[in-house]
């Protein structure tokens, strides 16, 4: 399969899809970004790579870390976690609200904003400095030491995240919250607020297309039951009320930000990121999604 040939005609598929999407203006800084971006990167577990476009561009990973939040957790707590946040879709927006209180402050699963900020309340109280162990968790996922906060882009969120803050309370009021309201949002801000590359990211979810293990040393983040359960979460969970879709034309485990970024996974083959910042109306790269369908359907790849 000639992957970079098929990159490049992806590349050009998408481009008059570009225009379309609106970039996520709710978080201000990340208003200012060029929509016309768009890169992408494949890494085999062959360590083969392939890439077009803005691939080496850092971006604003925001939701996507949310899977390096919840496999930092699972690492340390194992499934304990999971009495504190459910593993079933929401059918809901990425920051909705309403199923929280009709469920008692138990969000529907960990890549919704309402799970995060419970695994950003779990990491809180299980690491002494979870802010530079977090960063240290990717360093080691990546093998690339530069990768960062973006304080201006955390700040800016922080100033407007009126629903994330309102989640939080909510969820306190049921006794799943333990520690500070304002100590979760300034975690979970930085989390989101890590910039990376198409390539980095694609290194990072090599581990997880890996079953939880590294290249080099083969060291294992997760075990295999672990990493099983993550990626089941990907799939039914990653996309928030398009999760179905995604697993209809894509057909992959993965994972969505507002950033415009998707990393996808096909275990024991490949990791593949894309990135490009015009969002759909349910928060999801527009083009993205549209290269990653087209990707599958070019390869005949995909879990099933
Ligand atoms: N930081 C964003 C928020 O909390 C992340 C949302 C996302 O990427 N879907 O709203």
């Amino acid at each position: 399969m000639d992957y970079e040939q098929v990159l490049q005609e992806i590349q050009l598929e998408v481009s008059p899809l570009l225009n379309d999407g609106k970039v996520a203006d709710y978080i201000p800084e990340l208003a200012k970004i060029d929509k016309s971006n768009f890169g992408m990167h494949l890494l085999t577990l062959d360590e083969q790579n392939f890439a077009v476009g803005q691939s080496q561009v850092k971006f604003s990973i925001q939701s996507i870390s949310k899977v390096f939040m919840l496999a930092m957790a699972v690492g340390e707590c194992q499934y304990s976690v999971f009495d504190r946040v459910n593993v079933e879709p929401s059918g809901d927006p990425f920051n909705s609200l309403v199923q929280l209180e009709y469920e008692s402050g138990i969000p529907r699963n960990p890549f919704i904003n309402s799970g995060a900020l419970v695994i950003a309340d779990i990491l809180l109280s299980e690491f002494s400095n979870p802010k530079k162990e977090f960063l240290q968790y990717i360093h080691r996922l990546t093998g690339v030491s530069s990768i960062d906060y973006n304080e201006t882009v955390a700040t800016s969120e922080k100033a407007l995240g009126y629903k994330n803050a309102a989640m939080v309370n909510l969820m306190k009021s049921f006794g799943n919250i333990h520690n500070e309201v304002e100590d979760i949002l300034d975690l979970y801000f930085h989390f989101c607020s890590i910039e990376m590359t198409c390539e980095e990211l694609a290194r990072a979810f090599r581990v997880f297309a890996n079953h939880g293990r590294g290249v080099v040393d083969s060291y294992s983040y997760l075990s295999e039951s672990q990493f099983k359960r993550i990626a089941a979460i990907m799939l039914t969970c990653g996309f928030y009320d398009e999760a179905g879709e995604f697993a209809f034309s894509v057909g992959l485990p993965g994972k969505s930000g507002v950033g415009g970024g998707i990393a996808a996974i096909l275990p024991n083959k490949y990791s593949l990121v894309v990135w490009s910042p015009g969002l759909n109306n349910k928060g999801n790269s527009l083009a993205g999604m549209k290269a990653l369908e087209l990707f599958t359907t070019k390869t005949h790849t995909s879990i099933f």
